[in-house]
């Protein structure tokens, strides 16, 4: 069977696989193949590669020591792991207990299998989970809570009690490449912290504020587990109330006029929270916004949007238009990279 595999020049190919890797990318249960010069390294997720890498389909051979769910349910069975948890999403009850028991049967390491019970739901954006399958380990861990690698930085996290997505590492990346060593950063929608443990590992502060009060716990455990605690400040309530220093739980700071760097991650919401990016914006800032829309205009709401609420204090120029990914029929995720300067 064809599987996407990324094709890089064999001299490259110990950086491409580590890279890969540290996005949790490669296909362990398929072998890498050297040919004419070229490596092909199995990807378990064509769309979260990076642009700059080429992808091909072909077939590779399956590892002979590891057995994979497929080799055991008899339909093409689709899950994400997310450290050691395994996220399914079954509606067929039989489907899904059978899939639950052929992880947990296979090479991958599993300690639990979850499906998803719900939409995201609410302003915390988190959802219900039914457990199919958990192994024992002699810890009082929950099924959920477990922790993730991505990009060299590691999350520990509880699905049950906030916000995560495996699925947009590349596009965490893509942002965080861009962080220079000491630039003011504010995530508006931290979670748990995959931009903001990345930024300060880049030499940024690297501010986050989250209304969930278990994710900001989780992005203060996060700093410190990656190193960064002493960049990394979180805060804990509504990013409108954070233009007020005595209005939030934070460290007193004034972060008006203060930000180089915004991150607002909260498609479908994201518009209504344009004035305090705005407030939060210093001279010269780059802000990051995440949209969800139509793709017969997906960009243009959130460019109004944005020229609304900045203009005429601010010149807004968009340096990037991109695609992150579908999101449902005719949706799409994207994100606007805009450069405030201010008049
Ligand atoms: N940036 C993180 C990531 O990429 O994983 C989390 C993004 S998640 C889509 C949005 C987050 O915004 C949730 O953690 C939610 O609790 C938080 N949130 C929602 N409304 C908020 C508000 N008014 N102020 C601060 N955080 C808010």
């Amino acid at each position: 069977m064809a599987v996407p595999c990324v094709r890089v020049p064999r001299e490259d190919g110990e950086a491409v696989r580590s890279t890969l890797a540290e996005a949790d990318l490669v296909t362990e249960t398929r072998e890498i193949v050297v040919e004419d010069g070229w490596l092909y390294i199995p990807v378990t997720d064509a769309t979260a590669v990076p642009d700059d890498y080429e992808v091909v389909h072909r077939d590779v051979p399956t590892r002979e020591t590891q057995t994979t769910p497929a080799d055991i349910v008899d339909f093409t069975p689709s899950y994400e792991r997310i450290g050691d948890v395994v996220v399914v999403d079954e509606d067929d009850p039989e489907r899904a207990q059978a899939l639950a028991a052929a992880v947990m049967e296979s090479a991958i390491p599993a300690r639990a299998v979850i499906n998803r019970a719900s939409k995201v739901k609410g302003d915390l954006r988190v959802r219900d989970w039914e457990v199919l399958a958990v192994a024992e380990d002699g810890t009082d861990r929950a099924p959920t809570e477990t922790v993730h690698r991505e990009y060299g930085c590691e999350y520990a996290l509880d699905l049950a009690a906030v916000y995560f997505s495996p699925r947009l590492a590349t596009e965490r990346h893509r942002v965080a490449e861009q962080v220079r060593a000491g630039e003011r950063t504010l995530d508006m929608f931290a979670g748990v912290g995959p931009f903001v443990v990345p930024f300060a590992k880049r030499g940024a502060t690297a501010v986050g504020v989250d209304l969930n009060d278990t994710a900001i716990e989780y992005l203060r455990e996060n700093a410190r587990r990656n190193g960064v605690a002493d960049r990394v400040t979180a805060i804990h309530g509504d990013v409108r109330t954070v233009t007020d220093p005595d209005g939030i739980d934070g460290d007193g700071t004034d972060y008006r006029d203060w930000a180089d760097r915004l991150v607002m991650n909260l498609p479908h919401s994201a518009e209504e929270f344009l004035d305090t990016a705005v407030e939060l914006a210093s001279e010269e800032c780059v802000l990051h916004y995440y949209d969800i829309q139509h793709e017969d205009d997906p960009y243009g709401p959130g460019e109004r949007a944005i020229r609304a609420a900045a203009e005429p204090e601010y010149a807004v120029t968009v340096d990037t238009r991109h695609t992150v990914r579908s999101y449902a029929p005719h949706e799409l995720n994207v994100v606007l990279d805009v450069r405030l300067s201010r008049t």
